[in-house]
């Protein structure tokens, strides 16, 4: 893909002078991106500071729990992104767009369901027995007017993505140094819930458990690895990338600080 394709796909300005930008672009099983003739359900893509582009990774379209899904808490799988955060910078403080959220979803719900997914990788919340202790810490510093940009503010929004993405996970990065991370979710192509069940449409929760997955440092699975929350396909109603597996837990301390 080129430059222009990533720009308008993430609706994002290329980054400034001596900046990266890492894309993680998830498309629903629904509907998945096609690019050449092959179709996707995540594509991870690199604007690096000379804006040339390198595609990192990509998940091959199918369902979400198809294959051979392996078990949750037995599967070791992850994959770093090879950018982190430095200790100096924990914690993540990060602000929520609330005028975005749509118009047929709570405004308080919803933020409660951030709030919700951003304690996942701190808390190590997992249904294994696993307990590895992750160093990442978020702050929730409240509301914003700001929109997805490289301007030192980590922010999470509804708003425009293009070709169909479900959820786009913004990285900005000096040499492997995160230094930025904004979040989007598509606001207008997909119907979103906060309602436990609900199985017609995304459940913001779970959606935001695997994008913030991609903050940690990590890159999204392609089959065998359905359990996990770093697996690369995302399905209406789904909930399981809520609860972490074995792999997840042993990639975010890992890549942790
Ligand atoms: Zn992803």
């Amino acid at each position: 893909m080129t430059l222009e394709q990533l720009l308008d796909i993430a609706r994002v300005d290329a980054p400034p002078a001596g900046v990266g930008l890492e894309l993680h672009m998830d498309f629903p099983t629904e509907n998945p991106l096609t690019v050449g003739g092959a179709a996707f359900n995540a594509i991870t893509a690199v604007i690096n500071p000379d804006h040339s582009v390198e595609m990192q990774s990509a998940v091959a379209a199918g369902a979400a729990g198809g294959g051979s899904e392996a078990e949750e808490c037995t599967d070791p799988a992850f994959m770093p992104t090879g950018r982190s955060w430095n200790a100096d910078d924990m914690p993540v403080v990060w602000r929520f767009r609330r005028g975005s959220t749509p118009p047929e979803n709570s405004m308080y719900r919803t933020q409660g369901a951030l709030r919700d997914a951003h304690e996942i990788w701190p808390a190590s919340r997992s249904r294994c027995t696993e307990n590895d202790r992750i160093d990442f810490a978020y702050e929730f510093a409240g509301l914003t007017a700001k929109t997805v940009k490289y301007d030192h503010t980590n922010i999470v929004e509804f708003g425009p993505l293009g070709s169909g993405a479900l959820a786009i996970n913004y990285t900005w990065f000096s040499g492997t140094r995160i230094l930025e991370t904004d979040l989007r979710f598509n606001r207008t192509d997909y119907g979103w819930t906060n309602k436990p069940g609900g199985q017609k449409k995304y459940q913001v929760v779970n959606v935001a458990a695997h994008e913030l997955g991609h903050q940690v440092g990590l890159d999204d699975l392609s089959d065998p690895h359905g359990g996990l929350t770093m697996f690369g396909r995302i399905s209406r109603g789904e909930m399981k990338k809520t609860s972490l597996g074995s792999g997840d837990l042993r990639g975010a301390g890992r890549v942790s600080p």
